[in-house]
This record gives structure tokens, C-alpha cells and sequence, in this order.
């Protein structure tokens, strides 16, 4: 039971790079705050492994470490958030991840009489990032984390389009800065005490 639950929906972004643990943090807090987990990265990964035609485009960046097209990435999220299952509530992991999604988002949450309550950023230095990522390679046999020039431009690509995202929010918003290095579970701690606030 979260402190929202009597009041209505509780709307997340959790944000950060590459390797941050997003998917890992989101896993759990999804059940903590009963809000479904949508993560643009799933969505892609489950497109491309059905081949469909918006597998296909994606693949064709994410192989490259770049960010599947704003146009393309902004309608599929337009139609997840227009579910039903949302009115209570969501946690976005992998969206938005540049300023034309981030300005996207707050639009399409107007048109649909919400809004976004809390912005979670979890940051990791850039070694680790290598670490986190060149490990999960191993583990996953995920494509986009096998190569270190991939990896190299996923960073690049966060510093570039995604990390400029923080600045959109900063005025607007409390951006909750977590440290995201530690155990899983210490992570998740730190992460629990913004919503117990
Ligand atoms: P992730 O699992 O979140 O690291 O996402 C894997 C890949 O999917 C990324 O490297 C991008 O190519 C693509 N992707 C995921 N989310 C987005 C997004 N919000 N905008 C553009 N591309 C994305």
C-alpha cells in the first residue's frame, strides 16, 4: 500500500543510463507501487523477436547502440498509455530518452487528463556502465550489449539525447537523484524512501 492508493494514480518515470538497473529496479517497484511496468526497451525486444514491421526499425538501431526514431517510439507509447489498465497509474523505464519525448509525454498525459508525479533518476559513473553492460552481455546474450564500440555509443547516445532530459525537468519539477551503485536490494531501498516521503 503506497500513500497514493486512496489518493488515485501514482505516474513515474524512472530515468537514467544504460546499465543503471532500470528494468532490475523497475521489476520490483512496480509490485511496491501496484502500477504497471512499461518499458519501451520490452517493447521493442518483443517486436523484434515477433519480426514485425516496428521490430524491424527498431532493430535496425538498437543493433547500433542509436535510439529508435522519436516519431516511431512516441506513437507506441501514445497507444500504451491510452490502455485501460493505466488509470491507476505506470512506471515508464526507457521513456523518454530525449527532450521531443520528454515534451511528448507531457502532451499526451494532458489529453489524457494526467500528469507525471515523479521523475527518478538513478546514475551510475561511466566505467560501471562498461562493467554493468559488457557482464550482461554474458548473461543475456543481449545483442546491444555485446560489442564495446555498441556500448561505447549507447553512452554517447545517453549524453547526448537522453541526459538533457534531466535539464527539461529540473525547473518543472523534484527530479529524485538516486545512486545507483550498491546491491540490488540497497538500490531499491533508497529508491522505496521517495515514495514514503
Ligand atoms: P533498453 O532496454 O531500455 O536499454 O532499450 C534497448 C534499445 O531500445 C535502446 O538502445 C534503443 O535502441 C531502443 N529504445 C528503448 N527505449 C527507447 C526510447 N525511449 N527511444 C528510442 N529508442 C529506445
Amino acid at each position: 500500500m503506497n500513500k497514493h492508493a486512496k489518493t488515485g494514480a501514482i505516474n513515474v518515470v524512472l530515468f537514467g543510463p544504460p546499465g543503471a538497473g532500470k528494468g532490475t529496479q523497475a521489476a520490483k517497484l512496480k509490485d511496491f507501487l501496484a502500477v504497471p511496468h512499461i518499458s519501451t526497451g520490452d517493447m521493442f525486444r518483443y517486436h523484434i523477436k515477433n519480426n514485425t514491421e516496428l521490430g524491424k526499425t527498431a532493430k535496425s538501431y538498437s543493433d547500433k547502440g542509436k535510439l529508435v526514431p522519436d516519431e516511431v517510439t512516441i506513437a507506441m507509447v501514445k497507444d500504451r498509455l491510452s490502455q485501460p489498465d493505466v488509470k491507476n497509474g505506470f512506471l515508464l523505464d526507457g521513456f523518454p530518452r530525449s527532450v521531443p519525448q520528454a515534451e511528448a509525454l507531457d502532451k499526451i498525459l494532458a489529453g489524457l487528463g494526467m500528469k507525471l508525479d515523479y521523475v527518478v533518476n538513478i546514475s551510475i559513473a561511466d566505467e560501471e556502465i562498461r562493467n554493468r553492460l559488457s557482464k550482461r552481455a554474458q548473461i543475456e546474450g543481449r545483442a546491444d550489449d555485446a560489442d564495446p564500440k555498441v556500448i561505447q555509443n549507447r553512452i554517447n547516445t545517453y549524453k547526448a539525447q537522453s541526459e538533457p532530459c534531466l535539464k527539461y525537468y529540473r525547473p518543472k519539477k523534484h527530479v529524485w537523484d538516486i545512486n545507483g551503485i550498491g546491491a540490488i536490494d540497497e538500490v531499491f531501498e533508497r529508491i522505496k524512501k521517495v515514495f514514503q516521503k
